[in-house]
């Protein structure tokens, strides 16, 4: 007899425990309160315009463990074009000159050099702290797993890694750029202007980020969100997973210290062996559980980690092309505003021109995203919030039309996803996206799949790790079934 898993939400994380479970023997079934797969990972249309959601960069895109869980789950496959931006962001200055970090280290250290020459030396530091960073091994086994071997490999392997873990694990983003010195006033100031956009960010995560890209393993698929989940969806089905949309669970079912089931919105009871939460975290912990199984460390973990701001998304179709020199500009323009948001640091706007499964001949998808309060948005509704979405379009256009003239007269649809949305299809706390900001105080943490007097009950998603993001999601859910396999006696299986 197969047990019988459940697995509230249809995310990436959700899709990822899915696939396992079946490889690896289980009667899983996916609980999905949306009619569709994919949760954050998402793409619309509109009067014939593809508008992404999620996906900028995928960790994985090449090699590594990463790579491992995108292959297995059919992520990404064969006919998976990746795409390998040259830089990783390219920031607009107020006086409108750009300053360019590229994805390339090498590069983007001669960048720095010429820009600043009297810098030499802290640039060469930074640059080879990323190149240390480089050494860092990921484990591809969950820490329960681990051995003494483990430990000792990854130790010799990553070990000037390691080292700066040490160092700057604590530091944040806007510290470390002030303690490596640097003398050139518009140099200093450019680096902070990508510290204030992140506020405590760890310094850690920058430097890994600029790591996977220089590696070029963090590249885009291009089709962007929406095939990326569907194929996982179409991998779930075709190992016979059963997808539920349209099944809000509202109530995790337990029997003394034990987790047997859930219970829909429309009152429909589901048994199970087991359960496993891959939605939302406050939701589970605080919602279908009643609060009853929060451990201490979810607690303070909701109580002091900082969360990832909700954003909101302007997509415009463009009924022209429209040239870029880079993909995505960061516009520096703190203290502007969009609606009746005031711009901690500015906001992006990324040009889908090198997706041509997304932009169409003779046409031109962009999108523009700016950080919003949740206090801005969590009373609005009705007319008020209809007149905040009709602003913020015309704020944006205007915005848009200054960056790039030519679009004037040529925006054909104007589409506006607020952090109200992401919460409406997703049930996301408070519009985190990412879940936990990674922070110079959270960097090293991260919460159990487990939860301490809940047993038969698992937990997987971007919750789990500080900065969440598609990898962590998806391989929270081939952990854990490492662990029930374990439990179960089998042998854990990937294909
Ligand atoms: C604009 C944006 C850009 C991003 N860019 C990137 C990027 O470039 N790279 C990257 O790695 N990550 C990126 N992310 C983050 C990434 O999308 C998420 O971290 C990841 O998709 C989270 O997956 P998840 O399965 O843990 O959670 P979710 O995607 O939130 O999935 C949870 C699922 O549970 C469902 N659900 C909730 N409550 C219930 C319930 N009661 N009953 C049934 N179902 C329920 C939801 O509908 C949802 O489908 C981005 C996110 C956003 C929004």
């Amino acid at each position: 007899m197969q047990k019988k898993v459940i697995i509230i939400g249809g995310g990436v994380a959700g899709l990822s425990s899915g696939i396992y479970g079946q490889l690896n023997g289980y009667n899983t079934e996916i609980l999905e309160m949306h009619s569709l797969p994919g949760g954050q990972c998402t793409a619309w249309k509109r009067e014939g315009y593809t508008f992404d959601y999620c996906i900028h960069w995928l960790v994985g895109s090449s090699f590594g463990p990463f790579h491992d869980i995108w292959k297995e789950t059919g992520a990404l496959d064969e006919q998976t074009k990746i795409w390998d931006p040259d830089t990783y962001v390219t920031m607009r200055m107020p006086d409108g000159d750009d300053f360019i970090i590229y994805a390339d280290i090498d590069r983007w250290e001669q960048y720095l050099v010429d820009l600043a020459p009297e810098d030499g030396k802290p640039i060469a530091k930074m640059c080879n702290h990323m190149r240390k960073m480089s050494t860092m091994q990921l484990f591809d086994k969950p820490s329960a797993h681990r051995n003494v071997l483990d430990y000792a490999r990854f130790m010799v392997k990553s070990g000037p890694a390691i080292r700066l873990f040490m160092k700057y694990g604590k530091t944040s983003l806007g510290a470390y750029f002030k303690n490596l010195g640097f003398k050139n006033d518009l140099l200093k100031e450019q680096l902070q202007g990508i510290a204030v956009s992140m506020e405590d960010f760890s310094a850690i995560v920058f430097l890994f980020t600029l790591v996977w890209f220089s590696q070029r393993n963090a590249g885009y698929p291009l089709g962007g969100s929406m095939p990326f989940t569907m194929r996982m969806a179409e991998r779930y089905r075709s190992l016979g997973g059963v997808f539920s949309g349209k099944s809000r669970v509202e109530k995790i079912i337990t029997d003394g210290k034990r987790a047997v089931g859930v219970r829909l919105a429309d009152g429909t009871l589901k048994y199970a062996d087991y359960v496993i939460g891959a939605c939302d975290l406050h939701a589970l912990m605080y919602d279908m559980l009643d609060g009853k199984y929060i451990t201490p460390k979810i607690e303070k973990a909701f109580a002091e980690w900082p969360l990832f701001k909700p954003i909101v998304q302007v997509s415009f179709g463009i009924n022209c092309t429209i040239e870029s020199e880079f993909h995505t500009y960061q516009v520096i323009a703190s203290g502007e505003s969009i609606g009746s948001t005031t711009l901690a640091a500015g906001y992006g706007v990324s040009n889908y021109n090198h997706d041509p499964e997304i932009t169409a001949e003779g046409k031109c998808v962009m999108k523009m995203l700016f950080e919003s309060p949740y206090e801005l948005w969590e009373s609005l509704d009705g007319d008020a919030y209809r007149a905040e979405k009709e602003k913020i379009a015309s704020d944006a256009i205007e915005k848009l039309e200054n960056l790039y003239p030519a679009v004037k007269g040529s925006i054909e649809v104007v589409d506006v996803a607020t952090p109200l949305t992401d919460i409406r299809y997703t049930g996301v706390w408070r519009g985190a996206y990412e879940g936990f900001l990674p922070t110079s105080k959270n960097m090293t943490k991260t919460l159990s799949s487990t939860v301490k007097g809940l047993d038969h009950f698992y937990l997987a998603g971007q919750w789990l790790s500080p900065g969440g993001g598609l990898p962590p999601s998806a391989q929270s859910g081939k952990w854990l079934f490492q662990l029930i396999t374990k439990r179960d006696k089998k042998k854990f299986r990937v294909f």
